[in-house]
C-alpha cells in the first residue's frame, strides 16, 4: 500500500509522490538550528522562494539546514508551494 510515515516519529502522514520522506508538520514545528533556536520557514513571496528565520528573534536564517529531534534536515521550498522538510542527505 502507499502509506507514508514521518522519518522522524513514525506518524503517518498524507502520501506523497514527490516527497516520499517529508517530515510531518508537528515535527516541522520543532525544528531548530544548531544551538536549539526555534526556527521557521516560509516562501518568500506567493510565487514561492525558500525562507528561514529565527522565531524569537524574527531574524532571518540564511540557511537550509535544522535539527528536529537531533536529527539534522534540509528545509525547502515544496514543488507546489509550501515548505517541506526532509532529513539531509548531503549537498545536492
Ligand atoms: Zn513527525
Amino acid at each position: 500500500m502507499n502509506e507514508q510515515i514521518c522519518p522522524i516519529c513514525s506518524a503517518k502522514v498524507e502520501p506523497n509522490v514527490r516527497y516520499k520522506d517529508y517530515i510531518c508538520f508537528d515535527c516541522c514545528a520543532k525544528a531548530v538550528d544548531e544551538t536549539g533556536r526555534n526556527l521557521g520557514f516560509g516562501n518568500e513571496s506567493f510565487s514561492g522562494g525558500f525562507v528561514a528565520w529565527y522565531e524569537d528573534t524574527n531574524e532571518t536564517r540564511d540557511s537550509h539546514i535544522c535539527y528536529i529531534n537531533g536529527v539534522k534536515c534540509w528545509a525547502d521550498e515544496a514543488h507546489m508551494g509550501g515548505i517541506v522538510i526532509r532529513i539531509y542527505a548531503g549537498e545536492n
